[in-house]
C-alpha cells in the first residue's frame, strides 16, 4: 500500500480536487503537478454558440428577454391548463367557432391575457367578424405586440401579450370592417380571461376568483 508523501499534501489534494471534481480529466495532471491549476485553463471547453441565434424553423423571432414575465414553460404548466399552455405558450389555435368569447358582447369590461392577467383589449374593441374567434379593431396602447409570422407558408402578424409573450393570435388588416383601425386582431378565447369590471385592477381581480 503507497501512502501520500504527507499529511499536508493529501489535505491539499482534496481540498482542490472536490472545487474540480466536474472536470475529471484534471485530476491526473493535479496529482502530478503542484501547478496543475494553471494548465486547466486552457483546457477549459469553450462557450459553446446557441443555435437558437440562427435558427430558422421557429415562427417567433422575439427575444424572451424582451418580457417582463420571464416565467419559464415548467411555472406556466403549473398555472395554466393544457389548452391555455397549448395556445398561450406553444402558439396553438382553438377550433373556429368554438371558443367562450366568440359570441360574447359585453356593453362594457375588459378582456385580460390568460397568463399574466395584463389587461388586454376592452368591451368596446370587439366586434362581429363572423370569422368563428374574438375579434377587437384595437387592443388597449402598449397591451399587444406584433410581429411576423411565416408558418404554414403564409406571411402573417402574430399578436403576443406584451407582458408575458403569450400568443393571442394574428391581425389582419384591410379587410374591410366598418371598424376606426380597418384591422382585426383574431384572438384565441383560450388566450383571454373577461372581467366585466372596467378597469385593470379588475382584471387582476377576475384572476383571483
Ligand atoms: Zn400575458
Amino acid at each position: 500500500m503507497r501512502l501520500p508523501q504527507s499529511a499536508s499534501q493529501l489535505r491539499f489534494s482534496h481540498h482542490t480536487l472536490s472545487s474540480i471534481s466536474r472536470r475529471p480529466q484534471a485530476i491526473q495532471h493535479l496529482a502530478s503537478s503542484r501547478n496543475a491549476t494553471l494548465p486547466l485553463r486552457s483546457s477549459m471547453p469553450s462557450i459553446p454558440f446557441s443555435g437558437s441565434l440562427f435558427g430558422s424553423s421557429s415562427s417567433s423571432n422575439m427575444s424572451s428577454s424582451s418580457f417582463s414575465d420571464q416565467r419559464s414553460n415548467d411555472e406556466w404548466r403549473a398555472v395554466l391548463n393544457r389548452e391555455q399552455f397549448r395556445i398561450l405558450r406553444e402558439k396553438g389555435t382553438e377550433p373556429a367557432g368554438t371558443g367562450q368569447y366568440d359570441k360574447h358582447y359585453p356593453s362594457h369590461g375588459v378582456y385580460a391575457c390568460a397568463g399574466c392577467s395584463a389587461p388586454l383589449y376592452k368591451a368596446d374593441h370587439k366586434f362581429k367578424s363572423g370569422c368563428g374567434w374574438p375579434a377587437y379593431f384595437d387592443s388597449i396602447p402598449g397591451a399587444v405586440k406584433r410581429h411576423e409570422d411565416r408558418s404554414f407558408g403564409m406571411a402573417r402578424t402574430e399578436i403576443v401579450c406584451a407582458n408575458c409573450g403569450g400568443h393571442l393570435g394574428h391581425v389582419f388588416k384591410g379587410e374591410g370592417f366598418p371598424t376606426p383601425t380597418d384591422e382585426r386582431h383574431c384572438v384565441n378565447s383560450v388566450s383571454l380571461k373577461f372581467s366585466p369590471e372596467d378597469d385593470a385592477q379588475a382584471a387582476q381581480k377576475g384572476e383571483s376568483k
